[in-house]
């Protein structure tokens, strides 16, 4: 079980120079094994940062984070462990795949575990069937692939570790439609057929009300609202406030409710949409 707290967290770039820079501040937090948890937030707000602390990237400058009860920077061991435990996937990942071979990318992380060619073997094929990657791409080179195709072989090699904890920063950026979908899609799939906590930051609002069931709102280094879509949505103003837009559901409701339309708080998702629509119209027939 990997549940992680985070206690009074707080992170200090340059500290003592003219550049200090307080990118965290008081984050205490506390997220239950398999909870799939969304981060926004305007660039700057410490999603980043935050999230380098969760596999010991970075150290807190103050507070202790905690992953399945053991304290992450308690010595040189316990950082490296955690790194096993907690896989991140960093922004374009692509950009860091540089074996010959797709099969040798995604076995790039179990080889450095030292496990046995078969066990590394079979990470690699399970790996890749989670992102839906083809086995007939194994002999090909990363560089001859679709950008989807890379972006999801960067993640594979992060899955074959088997993380308990999957943390995706902007894991959609600069894909089209079809290859975002595929991605969320592949990510929800590892979720339910692993029990993994799963934590992914996004722009995108629409993502993020479609695949969370918690959402953490970063704002000036500190978590501002932290609780379901429909807590977290049903409050746009604010969202609107802290410089951050709304899905796109929750932006025609609230023009709808300008012009006098009833409708409930909380809509976030196109079905929402279309369900208030009609229960407001037949209100409104006779
Ligand atoms: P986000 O991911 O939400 O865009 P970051 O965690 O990247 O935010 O950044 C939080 C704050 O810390 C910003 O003000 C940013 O400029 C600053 N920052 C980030 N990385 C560094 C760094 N390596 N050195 C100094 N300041 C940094």
């Amino acid at each position: 079980m990997a549940e992680i707290k985070v206690e009074g967290l707080r992170h200090v770039y340059s500290a003592g120079t003219p550049f200090e820079k307080v990118a965290l501040d008081g984050i205490d937090l506390e997220i239950p094994q398999g909870q799939l948890i969304g981060i926004i937030g305007h660039t700057g707000s410490g999603k980043s940062t935050f999230i380098q602390h969760l596999n010991a990237l970075l150290p807190p400058t103050e507070g202790k984070i905690y992953v399945g009860g053991k304290n992450i920077n308690a010595d040189k061991y316990a950082r490296k462990a955690v790194k096993g435990e907690v896989g991140l996937v960093f922004q374009y990942p692509e950009y860091q795949l540089f074996e010959e071979t797709v099969y040798k990318d995604i076995a790039f992380g179990p080889r450095n575990l030292k496990l046995a060619e078969d066990e590394i073997d079979t990470r690699v094929r399970e790996a890749a069937g989670f992102v839906s990657v083809d086995e007939a791409l194994f002999e090909r080179s990363p560089l001859e692939l679709s950008g989807g195709q890379k972006r999801r072989v960067a993640i594979a090699g992060v899955i074959a570790m088997r993380p308990g904890v999957l943390i995706l920063d902007e894991p959609t950026a600069g894909l089209d439609p079809v290859g975002c979908r595929q991605i969320l899609s592949n990510i929800l799939s590892y979720r339910e057929k692993t029990g993994a906590t799963v934590i992914v930051i996004s722009h995108n609002m629409d993502d993020v009300a479609r695949l969370a069931e918690r959402i953490l709102v970063f704002n000036h280094g500190r978590i501002v609202m932290d609780g379901a879509p429909d807590e977290v949505f049903s409050d746009p103003a604010r969202l609107i406030g802290i410089g951050l837009s709304v899905p796109h559901a929750t932006e025609i409701a609230m023009e709808l409710r300008s012009r006098g339309v009833a409708l409930p708080d909380a809509i976030y998702t196109h079905n929402q949409l279309k369900a208030a629509i009609l229960a407001a119209k037949g209100a409104g027939a006779c």
